[in-house]
């Protein structure tokens, strides 16, 4: 497997470049944000959960979202790899995905991280709030989810640059040039 977490900020264009890894190395996707967003929609108990953390900016708790990642990886054992989108986002998260691939023989090959300057993530994630009407892209909550970051998911940038696989790539620019510096900041990594 070759597995990728693509880390950054709120608004740094996690999802948007993994559209374009998906494309480019046939990666399984997993979107925890978009996993429980559906949950929300179809109104799982799941759901009802989530929902209380998402709409005031805070982080699932671990153990839950731990649980959830696992069977998501259990659900799709065929996949030639996995793109981590939006997890981990704490240290726990971090260190319960490392024993989980290692279980399944695998390891984080890369962790894909996003910088983008704090005033450009806040004017993309109220443009963003406009356009796609997500509950949590309200100027409110974006400053909530700003400082859940700081506070809570920032740390793993030097969990993973000790752990040797973080590639910093700047995060603004056109979207094909951002995907091309990544592509760049991924080549020679093998399987
Ligand atoms: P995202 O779409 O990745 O920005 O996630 C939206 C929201 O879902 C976050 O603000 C959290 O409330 C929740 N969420 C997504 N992924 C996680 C995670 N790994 N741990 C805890 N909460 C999460």
């Amino acid at each position: 497997m070759f597995n990728l977490v693509i880390f950054g900020a709120p608004g740094s264009g996690k999802g948007t470049q993994s559209e374009k890894l998906i494309a480019e190395y046939g990666l399984h996707h997993i979107s925890t944000g978009e996993l429980l967003r559906s949950h929300i929609k179809q109104d799982t108990e799941l759901g009802r959960v989530a929902d209380k953390y998402i709409s005031k900016g805070q982080l699932i708790p671990d153990e839950l979202m731990i649980d959830i990642l696992a069977s998501e990886l259990d659900a799709h054992p065929e996949v030639k790899g996995v793109i981590f989108d939006g997890f981990p986002r704490t240290i726990p998260q971090a260190q319960a995905l490392k024993k989980m691939l290692a279980e399944r023989g695998t390891k984080v090959h890369a962790v894909v991280g996003l910088e983008v300057e704090e005033k450009e993530l806040i004017d993309r994630l109220v443009k963003r709030g406009i356009e796609s009407g997500r509950s949590d892209d309200n100027p409110e909550t974006i400053q909530a989810r700003l400082k859940v970051y700081h506070a809570q998911t920032s740390p793993l940038r030097d969990y993973y640059m000790e752990e040797g696989n973080y590639k910093a790539v700047a995060g603004t620019g056109s979207i094909d040039d951002i995907f091309a510096n990544i592509r760049d900041s991924l080549a020679g990594i093998q399987e």
